[in-house]
Parts: structure tokens; C-alpha cells; sequence
């Protein structure tokens, strides 16, 4: 049978909330950018003889880039996509109803890179059998249905129900006439190419896909996605090191009635002065991550003279230094933070500043660690006149 891959990578992805606003799956996690990972699949798959990408109009440079090590020629030159993801899907079947002989097509999204051979021999196979289908996941959580007041209206039984993924694979010509027909009938508004067909009555079968197999939606989707990468990675011929870096960093005090410290907003008499919302712990941890790996400090990357990154969430730089951690291949080990200060008192707030730094680090808590000294009332930090932090990052990164 010859069999097609057809990849959607039109989305905009900007919810992954990066700040060089790059599409997610144009975004490097261990080394490769998500659309790499995903071809990877398909292009080494035996029975897939060809594979086709469709990018949004304005990305086309960025595709280059991202496939520029590509060296298989079952990959065809990328075609431009549509308004939404279902004009895109048809905009892909159009260009590959140009290449003759195509019997079967896997659609897939370009942002599951986690997809494995084993999920595409499971469609592949029902596929052979003249029939569509579609890796999904049987759900496992007990689900409720929740009132405008978010109170349990009731218990929805589970028996039946599946979360659908891709990739999802059906006779060529079938939905490609399911496509036109859609069109023709100006409905618009499928999300994925299963509902195409059911609108169609053709039926699909569904089949176990992996549950790895998750759509990256979000930055913290990506980054857990970047750690996932980097253990299944955990491959003897690449070698690792221990990298430490350390970040030391002061914000003065004026007037005002809360800091931010360690991504929290605390309530205190005073605020901290500075271009961002001069969160001195965030600061000093991004310093940290970029020391371990060599790439600079916050200045670098954020200069305190570029009017956009006024008033700015700290948060967006330490998650620019985790992405470069992730782009590299590397893995963050451990952070240990130190907050220098009389006031406010530290305790009550750390445990959940450990929390935060977990998420945004997308780390597990016990790799972080914060701490709080005073200094006996002895220099600037004594006479409260502002916070000083300081903070060490240890990161695995491969040689
Ligand atoms: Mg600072």
C-alpha cells in the first residue's frame, strides 16, 4: 500500500508563551526543534513512502531552517496551509493528490513529538485493512461535570470514552472527498480530521497511541516535553557534564506595597525599584542558568535600555534561560537561592516559592532549594535599604 504522511504544522503556537513569539514547533528541545522529532518518526518509518508538511504562509524560512539537516528525499518541499487547521489539512491533500498513487494517509500534528513506531504500525495496520483509524487514549480519571459555580452536577461514566491524538489514517481518496464535501458545504469547523470523517460516515477505529504522545501546548508543555526528551535521550554515546554556575544580584527599596521574591507577589511596606518588576530572586537564578552554561547574563539578553521588557514579569527571563538549557540538550540538576534581607520575613512564604520555581523551572521541588539570611543588621541589607540574593544552578549538558 503507499502510504503518505501528511504533517500540520500551520498553528501559530504563540501560547507557548515564548518570548521570541517562534511557533512551538519551530522551538529546539534537545537539540532539534519539535518538527524534527516528530519528521523523524515518520520519515524513518518502512512503510511510509513519502511525507509532506504544511507550514503557515509566513513561516517558510523557518521550515528551512528547522529541515536544513534533513537528508531524505521522501520529504516533499513544504506547502502553505489555511485559515484553520482543517484548511490546512485540505490544503496538504491537495498537493499530495499531485503525487500519483498515494493509497493511504497518516495525519498528524507536527506539536506530538512524542509519537512512536509502534502507535503508527497500530493505525498503519487497520489502515491495511481499507478502513480509518485513530490513535487515541482510552481515559483512565474518574470525570465530573461541573455547574456554572463549578459545583459536581454529576459523574459522567467513562466507559467509551477516548482522547483523541494523532496520528489519525484513512484511505486517501475517502477523505480527501470528505474534505471537498465539507468545503462545498461551507463547515468549518472540525478540529481534527476523525470529525471530518464521522460528518462524512466513514467510520474510524480508534487505536491505543502512546500516552507519551501529548499535543505541546503551553511553555510548560515544552519544557516538561524538553526534560522528556532528555531522559529518553539518556543514551550512552552522548556524554554529559556537571556544569555550576552562580548569579549574585541587588534591588533597592521605594515606596510601594508589595515585592515580587522567587515569582510571588508579597505583600510589604516597601516595593523594589527596578526596570522589571525587580524580582531579585528570578534575577539571580537566571544569572545562575546562564553562567552553568555559558551564554551570558540577563543583561545580555534583556538589556535594561530596551523599553520592552519594562515593567516585565521576571518569570519570562528565567524561562528564556531554561529554554536555552533545553535547546542544548541539557537538563537543569538542582537550583539553591539565598535571600539576603531584614524584611519581609522569608519562612511563611518559601515553601510555596519553592512550588513556583518548580513550575517555572520545570523541575521537580526537591532539585530546589530556597533560603533566607539576615546580616545581623550590619550594611544596606541591614538598614533595609533593599534585598540582595544569591543563588547557584547546576545543569547536566551534553559535551
Ligand atoms: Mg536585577
Amino acid at each position: 500500500m503507499n502510504i503518505a504522511a501528511l504533517i500540520v504544522a500551520a498553528g501559530r503556537g504563540t501560547r507557548a508563551g515564548l518570548t521570541d513569539n517562534r511557533p512551538k514547533q519551530y522551538v529546539k528541545i534537545a537539540n532539534q526543534t519539535v518538527l524534527e522529532h516528530t519528521l523523524d518518526c515518520f520519515l524513518n518509518h518502512p512503510e511510509i513512502k513519502t511525507v509532506q508538511v504544511v507550514v503557515h504562509a509566513d513561516d517558510f524560512d523557518l521550515y528551512r531552517e528547522a529541515t536544513q539537516n534533513i537528508k531524505k528525499n521522501n520529504l516533499l518541499p513544504p506547502v502553505a496551509g489555511g485559515a484553520t487547521r482543517q484548511a490546512s489539512v485540505y490544503a496538504g491533500l491537495r498537493a499530495l493528490r499531485e503525487t500519483n498513487g498515494i493509497q493511504g494517509v497518516l495525519i498528524h500534528d507536527a506539536a506530538r513529538p512524542f509519537v512512536d513506531e509502534p502507535t503508527l504500525d497500530r493505525v498503519i495496520k487497520v489502515l491495511r485493512l481499507g478502513k480509518a483509524a485513530i490513535a487515541a487514549e482510552q481515559l483512565a480519571d474518574t470525570l465530573k461535570r461541573g455547574d456554572a459555580d463549578n459545583f459536581i452536577s454529576e459523574t459522567v461514566p467513562r466507559n467509551g470514552l477516548w482522547r483523541a491524538q494523532t496520528p489519525q489514517a484513512f484511505p486517501f481518496d475517502e477523505i480527501y472527498q470528505a474534505h471537498e464535501k465539507a468545503v462545498e458545504h461551507a463547515k468549518t469547523d472540525f478540529t481534527d480530521d476523525a470529525a471530518v470523517a464521522e460528518w462524512a460516515k466513514i467510520p474510524v477505529q480508534l487505536v491505543a497511541g502512546g500516552h507519551d504522545n501529548q499535543k505541546i501546548t503551553t511553555a510548560e508543555d515544552l519544557q516538561r516535553a524538553a526534560q522528556r526528551m532528555s531522559t529518553t535521550m539518556t543514551n550512552p554515546d552522548i556524554q554529559r557534564e556537571l556544569r555550576v554556575g552562580n548569579g549574585f544580584d541587588v534591588h533597592r527599596f521605594e515606596d510601594g506595597d508589595h515585592v515580587w521574591l522567587a515569582g510571588l507577589k508579597i505583600p510589604h511596606t516597601r516595593a523594589l525599584k527596578g526596570h522589571s518588576d525587580a524580582d531579585v530572586g528570578l534575577h539571580v537564578l537566571t544569572d545562575a542558568i546562564l553562567g552553568a552554561i555559558g551564554d551570558g547574563d540577563i543583561g545580555t539578553h534583556f538589556p535594561p535600555s530596551d523599553p520592552q521588557w519594562l515593567g516585565m514579569a521576571s518569570e519570562v527571563f528565567l524561562k528564556d534561560a531554561v529554554r536555552r538549557v533545553s535547546e542544548r540538550g541539557g537538563q537543569i540538576t538542582n537550583i539553591d537561592l539565598t535571600l539576603i534581607c531584614e524584611e519581609p520575613k522569608i519562612g511563611p512564604h518559601r515553601e510555596a516559592m519553592r512550588s513556583r520555581l518548580a513550575e517555572i523551572l520545570g523541575i521537580s521541588v526537591d532539585r530546589v532549594s530556597v533560603k533566607a539570611t539576615t546580616t545581623e543588621g550590619l550594611g544596606f541589607t541591614g538598614r533595609k535599604e533593599g534585598i540582595a540574593a544569591m543563588a547557584t544552578a547546576s545543569v547536566m549538558l551534553p559535551i
